[in-house]
Parts: C-alpha cells; sequence; structure tokens
C-alpha cells in the first residue's frame, strides 16, 4: 500500500460527482485512513468514505426517474385541468389564446400554454410541445 498523508492524492468516490477520482487529502484520521478529502475535479472537500465491497457498487439501486415523457404528460393532465373553453379544430386561421385547448389533426388535444409572438403559439400536447402557427 502506498503512502498516505495530508496533501497526498487518493483516488476515491466523490459524494457531490458521483465518480471515482482523484482527491487530494485534507485531514487523516489514522496513518492509514483519511479523514478529510478534496476532489481535485469539482474542488468539494468532504468526508472520505472508506470502501465498500466491490459488489456494493453494482447493486447499488438507483431512484426511479421521471422520465421526459412522464412529464410532459404531467404538464399536459395540469395545462387541461386549468384550461377553460371548448375545444376548437386546430387551424392556421384561426387565433388561440392562452389556456385554450385546441384539436390538431397530427398531434391530437393539446392546451395553449405561451403566446410566441402574434402569429406563435405553443402548444402542450399529450407527448410533445410543439409550436403552431395560427392567427394568419
Ligand atoms: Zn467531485
Amino acid at each position: 500500500m502506498s503512502e498516505l498523508g495530508v496533501g497526498k492524492e487518493i483516488v476515491t468516490n466523490c459524494s457531490k460527482c458521483s465518480l471515482e477520482l482523484a482527491h487530494i487529502i485534507e485531514v487523516m484520521e489514522n496513518p492509514t485512513t483519511p479523514l478529510r478529502v478534496k476532489c481535485k475535479t469539482c474542488g468539494s472537500s468532504h468526508k472520505f468514505k472508506v470502501k465498500k465491497a466491490a459488489k456494493a457498487k453494482t447493486t447499488r439501486t438507483r431512484k426511479p426517474r421521471v422520465s421526459s415523457e412522464q412529464k410532459l404528460l404531467n404538464n399536459w393532465e395540469e395545462a387541461m385541468a386549468k384550461a377553460k373553453g371548448e375545444t376548437q379544430k386546430y387551424s392556421i386561421k384561426e387565433k388561440f389564446e392562452i389556456g385554450e385547448i385546441v384539436d390538431h389533426p397530427k398531434f391530437g388535444i393539446g392546451v395553449v400554454g405561451k403566446a410566441l409572438d402574434a402569429n406563435k403559439i405553443e402548444v402542450i400536447f399529450k407527448t410533445s410541445l410543439k409550436v403552431l402557427m395560427h392567427n394568419k
């Protein structure tokens, strides 16, 4: 085992970067174990974590992340809940207001989320966000 000491480099897991990275030892707990280390990549100093068995790494469970599709669907549901007025068939000639429901032949039912300019609206559809022309 190589010598350890304050100012020496050690490769350990950075709690901020979530990666095995080179750290500089700032404080030693005892001659063989560092107490605090500073990540050379992100510059944060944190407690040195004693390495667990390699097995622990592969079995580490990840938090389920909300997919972008799910996020869009949530957005859509929220927008639909707040939407007002009757569903209007989409037509480039129609003028749409924020919060109105648009029935698009290709994208389906959407809600106007934003007016980008006089002729452009951003519409929240179930599976995508689209910029549509209107008021032409
Ligand atoms: Zn880091």
